[in-house]
């Protein structure tokens, strides 16, 4: 006897979606596709696709027709279109209820505090007055629609409020004010869960931004005391349970100089601080969000080796870059090494791929996968070998 698998629907067409299709293949179950464009990442990928606008409701509807379920490569769907789809008896996973948490800082914070969950000290702002009542220095943040490092301000005076203020009046958006945070570095606490409730945890990562972009991660964080990884663990397999996540839900992390954790944002979805997981664990978040929003039992998070490093492929400011071209020259030297690209064009800034490397030595593992990155990058000439 066979059966077939029941297809997933995936909102967005970026490298997330593009990455499920490799599990996706594997095991046999087929992706639809909701693309923004007819060019974009994923569309490369998954053959059944569309483009479409996911702000419209008909084409959500018509694309998830006969799916499963559906799941997001972006956090941007509106809540009433998800809540209609589920009303008419297509699984969202995660669910509306669960993903507003990603969508808005605003209610993520309300929330967190209800469940008593570490986070700097916040509170909305309407005005100038209201943020300095708060105190400065602060951060200044968008409620919705920031990524990357948009819609985050550091401000130190009632002059610095005026571009956020506009910004945010201009796209119809709240702001929240936050504590800023001296912290020692960036952590990432990813977990799966499944709507029948399994759940499992990557191990706690260390990740490095720039100018608020994701640039490199280290699975695990090198000397992480193990009792506050174990805590930052349990913080995100408390908040997956306590919102009723399904699918990938990544907590990012401050840790303090004075050896705490606090929750910066969370995202539900298959997260860059877990590209490493690609490689270098049992299963990676790709498939694990597969099988959990198919609720099939989860595959182990467990790592291969014992460190592993996720460097990303950044356009630089000259669009020199040599992306496939990088091939002959990166693999000959490092046979290690895994590359993934996203069949995207570089452009300043914009994250066209990442490289893994995995091993016993961390700093090897550090050199391997930052010198590929640059070389891919165009950050390195012909004669650095
Ligand atoms: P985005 O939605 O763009 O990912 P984040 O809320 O993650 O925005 O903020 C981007 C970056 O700004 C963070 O990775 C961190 O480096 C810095 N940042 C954010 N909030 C704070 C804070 N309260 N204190 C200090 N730095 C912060």
């Amino acid at each position: 006897m066979t059966s077939r698998a029941p297809a997933v629907a995936v909102i967005g067409g970026g490298q997330l979606a593009r990455m499920m299709a490799e599990p996706a293949a594997a095991l046999g179950i087929p992706l639809r596709l909701l693309a923004e464009g007819p060019d974009v990442s994923a569309t490369q990928v998954i053959p059944d696709h569309r483009v479409g606008d996911y702000r419209d409701l008909r084409t959500l509807t018509e694309v998830t027709a006969g799916c499963e379920v559906v799941t997001f490569d972006h956090e941007h769907v509106p809540t009433a279109h998800l809540e209609a789809l589920a009303m008419a008896g297509v699984a969202c996973r995660p669910g509306p209820a669960a993903l507003v948490h990603a969508q808005d800082k605003a209610v993520m914070r309300a929330r967190l505090a209800e469940l008593a969950a570490p986070c700097p000290r916040n509170a909305v702002v309407t005005s100038t007055d209201d943020v300095e009542a708060f105190g400065f220095p602060c951060v200044l943040k968008t409620t919705r629609g920031g990524y990357d490092g948009k819609g985050v301000w550091v401000v130190r005076s009632a002059d610095d409020c005026l571009e956020p203020f506009a910004v945010a009046q201009e796209s119809g958006v709240g702001l929240i004010a936050e504590e800023l945070i001296d912290f020692r570095r960036e952590l990432s606490a990813l977990v799966v869960r499944s709507p029948s409730g399994q759940a499992a945890a990557y191990p706690v990562v260390e990740s490095v931004q720039v100018d608020g972009i994701c640039k490199e991660v280290v699975a695990p964080a090198p000397g992480l005391d193990p009792a506050l990884a174990g805590q930052a663990q349990q913080l995100a397999l408390m908040l997956a349970g306590e919102l009723d996540v399904t699918g990938v839900l990544a907590v990012e992390l401050f840790e303090t100089t004075d050896g705490r954790v606090l929750v910066n944002e969370l995202a539900m979805r298959p997260h860059n601080t877990g590209h490493w997981s690609q490689d270098g664990a049992v299963t990676s978040q790709f498939e694990n969000h597969l099988r959990a929003v198919l609720d099939l039992p989860l595959g182990s998070p467990e790592p291969r080796a014992r460190w592993t490093v996720m460097v990303n492929i950044l356009g630089g400011p000259h669009e020199t870059g040599r992306l496939y071209d990088g091939y002959p020259h990166a693999m000959a030297r490092d046979p290690r090494l895994r590359v993934h690209l996203y069949g995207k064009d570089l452009r300043p800034g914009r994250k066209v791929g990442h490289v893994n490397a995995y091993g016993e030595d961390l700093d090897d593992c550090l050199e391997r996968a930052r010198h590929a990155a640059a070389w891919f990058a165009g950050e390195l000439g012909d004669e650095s070998e």
